[in-house]
């Protein structure tokens, strides 16, 4: 899944190459991808508008256009598998493209999801909080109002499991699977730790690695200039390295389930001080 690094990363490469040009042409490969908010045929909607930003809220890339109001933009949702490619208009167009945008200088922008679980939101600016996952954005994890005592009356307020906590977008901006388990080794705190349990001393720890680990894992994607559509993820420390040893202490990584996701963690680095011995070591 494209989190936030490389999310910011596309955006980055989108908001140079496209910004200014005008869709020609629009392609629907598969309509299990698409959510048309707006009554009009999709072609008529959008042929003729004009890109202006690229945009990254949460999980999504929200592509503006300009046009005849209403305004209308794109929200894309690459959920587990999705990517973006920007290529010439007549490149191969690979199987698992979704979606496309053929633009007015001979270049198409695609949407390819070999899972089709992400989404393609096509709707008017105003009407953008509609979107499921969009109405409410929390706080941004890069930006200045980050601030110690924001994180900490944020976590007051939560009765779950850290790493549900990391991962909720309408409080922070943003992790997914991978980084909020980066996060969590880079804190020495363990998946399954429920917020209200943590010290003071963790909670910093853990706003502490919040930060460092986005800014570490933009900073790497940035330096390491993948194309639009490929992931760098070699660097992770414990992301989906079950069995490999712990970069910090040797102990083969573990993995434990989590509200329905799989944590990858350390369990001597990241020890489990509740007693309650929820962990089942046999996974
Ligand atoms: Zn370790």
């Amino acid at each position: 899944m494209p989190e936030r690094p490389e999310l910011d990363y596309q955006r980055d490469l989108l908001s140079d190459a496209i910004p200014g040009t005008v869709i020609a042409a629009v392609h629907v490969h598969d309509p299990i991808v698409v959510r048309q908010m707006v009554r009009t045929d999709l072609s008529e909607a959008l042929v003729g508008r004009r890109v202006t930003t690229i945009v990254r809220r949460a999980h999504f890339m929200i592509i503006g256009l300009e046009g005849p109001a209403p305004h209308l933009a794109l929200a894309i949702h690459p959920m587990l598998a999705g990517r973006f490619q920007l290529c010439a208009a007549s490149d191969r167009v690979p199987k698992d493209t979704c979606f496309a945008i053929t633009l007015d200088d001979g270049r198409q922008l695609r949407y390819r999801d070999r899972k089709r679980m992400g989404k393609v939101y096509i709707h008017e600016q105003a009407k953008r909080a509609s979107i499921p996952g969009l109405a409410t954005v929390g706080v941004d994890v890069l930006g200045l109002e980050f601030t110690f005592e924001r994180f900490a009356a944020l976590a007051q307020k939560r009765r779950d499991q850290v790493k549900v906590f990391l991962m909720d977008k309408s409080a922070l901006d943003a992790f997914g699977n991978a980084y909020a388990d980066e996060t969590l080794f880079a804190a020495g705190i363990h998946p399954k730790a429920r917020v209200r349990e943590l010290s003071s001393e963790q909670l910093r720890a853990l706003h502490a690695a919040a930060v460092s680990v986005l800014q570490e894992a933009s900073d790497t994607v940035r330096a390491r200039k993948p194309p639009l559509h490929e992931k760098v993820r070699d660097f992770l420390k414990v992301r989906n390295r079950k069995g490999q040893p712990c970069p910090t202490c040797g102990t083969p990584i573990r993995v434990a389930g989590v509200r329905g996701h799989d944590a990858f963690f350390c369990a001597v680095c990241q020890p489990d001080r509740s007693g309650r011995g929820f962990v089942r070591w046999s996974r």
